[in-house]
């Protein structure tokens, strides 16, 4: 039977439960037991996919072509758990299930009601869980006290005790802050965040708080008083130079102790602290990586982007310094000089692309490690039409729908699709990897399957034209070019797909760490 860890959180948003979530997810993995983990989010967006990334940070691709929050990236990464629409639930689609079912006449004209109605579809959400993995931990997101997110804690009460003692748990996280003038650290927006959790009916097994500083004995004393947990439950999260270093930071506190202890588990394996070592892995090359983009004012627009680099980066002994611009930059070529390698990341609209395209030119001209990200392979393509093959008009159909040379076109099965949201190629897609080619020597393999998120395609009636002005079409999906590569060049790559939301702790995505080398090979 599964055991069930809710994880809430209260005092401010953003004090990571996810990562909090994770990391016990990671610890549970490395004691033998299985684990998922599964958002539930208050707000009301039916689609994620069509939120603006400058608010929402970056739109995550589950292997479904779920368009979610970012915080799935969070649990693949930690857990090397691959997600589906299951792992995120927002209020918005909660309601329209409950709603539809209303509308067919499945309540037979019983007054629908928050209570049972909504709860019991977000009981059901998590239950789906159940006999899947040993442990599912599910993480409510934004704080105890918002209106929106009742329903999940009544849900959450309503499902604990249906579950029974020592099958569910909740953690709570929350914010200890510092206040210098009184030169202490304090925990009474704590206590309130806690009495908030149980006016909803729900007691917290073990509180994790955030801190700039670790939390003396008499605070952890203060707190389990307060809070009505045990003292050994007070757990601390303070700041990390690194969010992988958390689970080891909650193993030496024993987090993994009292949460078996709780749920009645008995280790199943000798824990292995190795996975802790990749963290200690001495870095002893550096590297400047330009990432182009629009959205770069927010960093977690590029999060994912970002994470895979840095793990690239971390397994092969390499810092990699992520430095991003905007493509609309005038003097972006001047900027970019100088650095090891060029990164052009996903996006959509013909705003920034002329600055891509010539930065990609640069690369490709001055043997600079490049790697495009869909619409960045998107760019190459259209650079090598316009630069190569001598295609001047070369274009997307996306930047203009009348345009005469679409090397990158909406195919006709996409054309038929119009809601929003709803006319793109997403999710897992396989593709055939020619042997010989960077791509195969990268991935060491024929079959590959990538997550997809994107509109538009390099129209394959011009593949033989631009073949034969040099570009290499390594992977296709059926007819459609999945990977190009450049003859002559160090390591110049773009794919259709996404490969940031493929890296894992344990395995960073073999293209992200063939560009980091080849970035390394080229600083020296
Ligand atoms: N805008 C491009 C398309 O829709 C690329 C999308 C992307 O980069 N995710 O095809």
């Amino acid at each position: 039977m599964t055991k069930w860890i809710f994880v809430t959180g209260g005092v401010a948003s953003s004090l990571g439960k996810g990562v909090s979530g994770a990391s016990v997810g990671k610890l549970l993995q490395l004691n033998g037991f299985t684990a998922a983990m599964a958002k539930f989010d208050p707000y009301f967006n039916v689609d994620p996919g069509t939120m603006n990334p400058y608010q929402h940070g970056e739109v995550y691709v589950a292997s479904d072509g779920a368009e979610t929050d970012l915080d799935l990236g969070y649990y693949e990464r930690f857990l090397g758990m691959k997600t589906t629409k299951d792992n995120t639930n927002t209020s918005g689609d909660i309601y329209k299930t409950v709603i539809e079912k209303e509308i067919k006449g499945h309540y037979n004209g019983n007054t629908v009601q928050v209570i049972p109605h909504i709860t019991d579809e977000i009981k059901k959400r998590i239950d789906k869980f159940d006999n899947k993995v040993d442990v599912a931990l599910i993480e409510i997101g934004g704080t105890v006290g918002d209106i929106e997110g009742l329903p999940f804690l009544e849900a959450i009460r309503q499902f604990t005790l249906e579950k029974g003692k020592g099958n569910v748990i909740n953690i709570h996280l929350t914010l200890v802050p510092y206040i210098g003038a009184a030169m202490e650290l304090k925990t009474k927006p704590t206590q309130h965040s806690v009495a908030k959790l149980r006016e909803a009916g729900i007691m917290p097994d073990m509180i994790i708080c955030r801190c700039e500083k670790p939390l003396d004995d008499d605070v952890k004393k203060k707190i389990a008083l307060f809070c009505n947990v045990r003292k050994d439950a007070v757990m601390e999260a303070t700041d990390c130079p690194s969010i992988y270093l958390i689970p080891e930071s909650f193993y030496n506190q024993g987090v993994d102790k009292q949460v078996m202890k709780m749920l009645n588990l008995t280790p199943k394996k000798k824990f292995d602290t190795s996975w802790f070592d990749i963290m200690k892995k001495e870095l002893t090359k550096e590297i400047n990586v330009a990432v182009i983009g629009k959205y770069t004012g927010m960093k977690d627009a590029y999060k994912s982007i970002a994470e895979s680099l840095y793990l690239a980066g971390l397994h092969n002994g390499i810092k990699v310094n992520d430095v991003y611009f905007e493509a609309e930059d005038e003097n972006l070529l001047e900027k970019i000089k100088g650095f090891d390698g060029i990164l052009i990341p996903g996006g959509y609209g013909y705003r920034g692309v002329e600055g891509k395209i010539s930065a990609i030119n640069y690369a490709r001209e001055n043997k600079i490690p490049f790697f495009g990200i869909c619409l960045g392979m998107q760019c190459s393509v259209i650079e090598a039409a316009r630069n190569m093959a001598g295609i001047k008009d070369a274009t997307s159909g996306e930047f203009d729908n009348n345009a005469k040379e679409q090397v990158i076109a909406m195919l006709d099965e996409q054309k038929s699709v119009t809601s929003i949201g709803g006319t793109q190629r997403v999710g897992e897609y396989s593709a055939k990897i020619k042997k010989g080619t960077l791509a195969y020597k990268l991935y060491g393999t024929e079959d590959i399957v990538e997550r997809h998120r994107h509109r538009y395609e390099f129209n394959p009636e011009y593949a033989e034209r631009l073949e034969n002005a040099g570009l290499i079409i390594s992977a296709k999906h059926d007819k459609l070019p999945e990977i190009v590569e450049i003859e002559d060049h160090p390591f110049f790559i773009g794919v259709q797909f996404h490969p940031e939301f493929a890296s894992n702790v344990d395995k960073p995505h073999p293209v992200f760490a063939g560009f980091v080398k080849a970035c390394a090979e080229k600083h020296n």
